[in-house]
């Protein structure tokens, strides 16, 4: 796509050559890709007042709080840890602070240290015998096709060598604590909805956990600074992606409002009318894209960054013609599970220094009939712990059906029942309540409804290469008209920030690629460095 494309455009705020929907990370690093070369006849619709999506942070008290992604998973190889340290966003001389995590029963007793660090060590080993599935011709025992089911398996027969009663029971509450804690990290409700065989192909980059000292989301800046901000129209939610339009829609300047006259076929039969000169510049677009607030955009591409959550509730109705049928399928089967935060501000300091975070070993509820919760008394014992942001900061994690209850209850109840449990943990009456209690609600959010994508059981990588795939108005074409970026369109990097980020580049990437079959354009070599699949454009 060349720059000179712009044409007469400029002016006219509602037709241009690519449209972005959504300014997430996926979003917004298209638009920062096709800026950074040169490109700016594009424009980004975002449904929110602002831009960032699942990367947002808030002030509690002086302290940044991010509400959703807080850390950069990985270094190597991971684009958004170069672009933080190439604007100066990591304090590389920073000291890793200490984490000393404890746990504690329901009845306020401490779990050895060495136990934990027992079945902290086998669980991983479990965990990682369920990756191994996905890479090896190995099949799992018959009947077991979770990860839930494939870890309790291995939990029972490590559970068969411990004799005495209590030590056993002591290590089933810390392997159920740390599923739970699982469920936060994949995106569920429970890992048995977890695909066994497919667990392997979320790949996890080298060099641990990294935060940002002025926290993820200061990540946005220096990519919205590239982006010119007349590109950007906020609190614009998009309901119709009109794709394939066999009415070609032609400009005509100064009036957009009347559709009625935008066919090539009408303009162009009308002889000795005002309208020839409105055809002879007439331009034709592929897109028709709607907005709630009745605005109206044309563009000849489209990058769709609608998160999972979203199009699993509206896919059928926001394209038109519909989305074959193999994009819903894989729609239907993947998973957009519920994972929130429960931020609890305090007037002071009350847990001892040294502890960073406390597990919670809930006992299991006996005298329920399975499946029967009762989440209104429940809910709070799928919080698996609570830890330290800073001195007066504690963040309790939850997932799934308790989490999306979670979201419904008020503050003052989420304060008492907190209160609660760090009293009954922590075994001290006297621990004060907070003055301010902040919870995520991912799931009732109508522009995400849901945290993040997973791979349900049943559904595989194809569906996620499935939703990436790009959408061609006919065979001809060597760019395709829809595009499809987010965390939930990339294989391995799916649930994540630097995912989302990578995919908003690809899409970048297709349309400012010379029309070249794409085949021949995303060839990597055995580059280590993902950034140069296309020479001549820059990357960063
Ligand atoms: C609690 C939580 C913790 C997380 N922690 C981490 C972490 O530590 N590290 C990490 O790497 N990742 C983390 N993630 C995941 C990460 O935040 C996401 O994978 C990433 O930000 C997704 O980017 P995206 O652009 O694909 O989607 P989004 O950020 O959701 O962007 C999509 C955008 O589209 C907009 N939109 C939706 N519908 C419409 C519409 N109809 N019209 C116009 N605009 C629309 C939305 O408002 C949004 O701005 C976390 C997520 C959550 C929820």
């Amino acid at each position: 796509m060349e720059s000179n494309e712009n044409k007469s455009l400029e002016t006219d705020d509602t037709k241009c050559k690519v449209l972005i929907i959504g300014g997430g990370m996926a979003g917004l690093s298209a638009a920062y890709h096709l800026s950074k070369n040169g490109f700016n006849d594009y424009k980004l619709l975002e449904a929110r007042k602002r831009l960032g999506g699942r990367i947002v942070q808030i002030k509690m008290g002086n302290e940044p709080i991010e509400l959703g992604a807080n850390w950069i998973h990985g270094v190597l190889g991971n684009p958004v840890y170069e672009l933080a340290m190439q604007h100066g966003l990591v304090d590389i001389i920073q000291t890793p602070k200490p984490h000393k995590v404890i746990a504690a029963t329901e009845n306020g007793k401490q779990v050895p240290f060495a136990t934990l660090h027992e079945i902290y060590e086998a669980y991983l080993c479990f965990l990682r015998r369920c990756e191994e599935y996905f890479l090896s011709q190995y099949l799992p025992p018959e009947g077991i096709d979770s990860v839930g089911d494939h870890i309790k398996l291995e939990i029972s027969l490590y559970l068969d060598k411990i004799q005495e009663p209590r030590e056993r029971r002591l290590r089933e509450l810390l392997f159920e604590c740390l599923l739970k804690r699982e469920t936060c990290i994949s995106g569920c409700d429970d890992m048995n909805e977890i695909d066994l065989l497919e667990l392997g192909t979320y790949t996890e980059l080298q060099g641990g956990n990294i935060t940002l000292p002025g926290g993820y989301s200061s990540i946005l800046e220096p990519i919205i600074k590239a982006i010119p901000s007349e590109n950007l129209f906020l609190e614009h939610p998009v309901n119709l992606i009109r794709w394939n339009l066999n009415r070609r829609h032609s400009i005509d300047n100064g009036n957009d409002s009347d559709d009625s006259d935008r066919t090539v076929v009408e303009v162009s039969i009308k002889s000795n009318s005002s309208r020839e000169s409105s055809c002879e510049k007439a331009v034709q677009f592929n897109v028709e894209i709607d907005c709630d607030n009745g605005k109206k955009f044309y563009a000849d591409h489209v990058i769709c960054t609608i998160p999972l959550g979203v199009l699993k509730h509206n896919y059928n109705t926001l394209f038109q013609p519909p989305l074959p049928d193999y994009k819903k399928e894989s729609i239907e089967r993947l998973l957009f599970g519920t994972v929130d935060k429960i931020l609890l501000e305090y007037e002071r300091p009350f847990l001892h220094p040294s502890i960073t975070e406390i597990l919670l070993l809930w006992e299991a509820d006996t005298d329920k009939p399975e499946g029967q919760d009762d989440l209104s008394k429940s809910w709070h014992k799928k919080i698996y712990s609570f830890s330290k942001i800073s001195e007066t900061i504690i963040l309790g994690w939850i997932s799934g059906k308790e989490a999306e209850y979670m979201e419904t209850l008020s503050k003052e109840i989420i304060i008492e029942t907190c209160t609660t449990v760090l009293r009954k943990f922590l075994n001290d009456p006297f621990i004060p309540k907070p003055k301010n209690v902040v919870c995520t609600s991912w799931h009732t959010q109508p522009y995400t409804k849901g945290s993040y994508t997973a791979i349900a059981v049943g559904a595989s990588q194809i569906d996620i290469e499935c939703l990436a795939q790009p959408l061609y108005l006919d065979e001809e074409e060597t760019k395709p008209v829809v595009l499809f970026a987010g965390e939930h369109t990339h294989s391995s990097f799916y649930s994540t920030v630097h995912g989302a980020y990578l995919t908003g580049r690809t899409a970048a990437q297709m349309l400012l690629n010379t029309d070249t079959p794409q085949e021949m354009v995303l060839d990597c070599e055995d580059d280590a460095d993902l950034s140069s699949w296309v020479q001549g454009i820059c990357l960063e």
